[in-house]
């Protein structure tokens, strides 16, 4: 599933090529991809605006509109949004196409149909209940060890719990557990200040490392221009990596199921 680096990397290629550019028409070819207006209120109050923005909160993509509305767009497990000259056609997982102005258009693929847009006039309506931006400045070592304070929730969840940290899915978790030395079903509330300390640094090398290798491309993620990412080719346990050892310890790593999906960690170097 895109996460927060795959999230970023589209963010930051799509810009050049629709920022300033009119979405001239829009084509859907799987209606349930909207959740929010109808259909027909999507066409018609979408087709003729300037796109002016492109942002990203959690695993959200914002596009911000002249109208002052904002298209928002989550790919959930399988979603791509591919830039794609305007001859070309559409394949049988592409959901909707945006055409533009220029000669470019993009396509919304998404083989599982799980993945969402918005149309709203206040983007709080679906990404407000968000908790804290691991990037940023005001996420804090004290910030995660308050958050942390009194949570009986496995950090594992926790991590993965958009309302309490925003972006971070199974994969990134699983990277930023090991790299703290913290085992998955640990509670929250267990973490000593030195843990949170270091979870606080994981989280934060593990997601900035796989934005500058463009996101990680272990099943259906691509960035806008159709290549793959290579920020898995630095992943240590997340799941493609499942019967591997170690590369600390050697220890096999070992796969539980946390809150129904797999967790993969080290039994040695994340010690309960
Ligand atoms: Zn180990």
């Amino acid at each position: 599933m895109p996460e927060l680096p795959e999230v970023e990397t589209i963010k930051n290629e799509l810009p050049p090529y629709i920022v300033g550019r009119c979405i001239t028409s829009v084509t859907l070819l799987w209606d349930g991809v909207v959740r929010q207006p109808s259909v027909e209120e999507f066409y018609s109050r979408l087709i003729g605006q300037r796109i002016t923005e492109v942002a990203r909160r959690g695993k959200y993509l914002i596009l911000g509109l002249t109208s002052n509305e904002v298209l928002i767009i989550h790919l959930k497990m399988s979603g791509s949004l591919l830039l794609e000259p305007a001859s070309a056609e559409s394949n049988k997982f592409t959901r909707a196409i945006l055409h533009l102005d220029k000669e470019t258009h993009l396509h919304f693929r998404d083989p599982r149909k799980l993945g969402v847009m918005w149309l709203v006039e206040d983007k709080n309506t679906i990404v407000g209940k968000l908790g804290p931006e691991p990037l940023e400045a005001d996420f804090t070592p004290q910030l995660l060890l308050e958050r942390l304070n009194n949570r009986t929730a496995p950090i594992k969840a926790l991590l993965c719990d958009q309302t309490f940290i925003a972006g971070i899915g199974n994969m990134y978790a699983d990277e930023a557990l090991f790299a703290a030395r913290i085992h998955p079903l640990r509670s929250g509330k267990s973490l000593s200040r030195g843990e949170v300390e270091r979870l606080h640094d994981s989280i934060r090398q593990i997601l900035s490392s796989a934005i500058s290798n463009k996101g990680a491309s272990v099943d259906t993620y691509f960035r806008p221009d159709g290549t793959l990412g290579t920020a898995h080719f630095e992943f240590k346990v997340a799941h493609y990596l499942s019967g591997r050892l170690c590369p600390v310890c050697r220890t096999p790593i070992e796969r539980i199921p946390i809150r129904n999906r797999g967790s993969y960690f080290c039994p040695k170097c994340q010690v309960e």
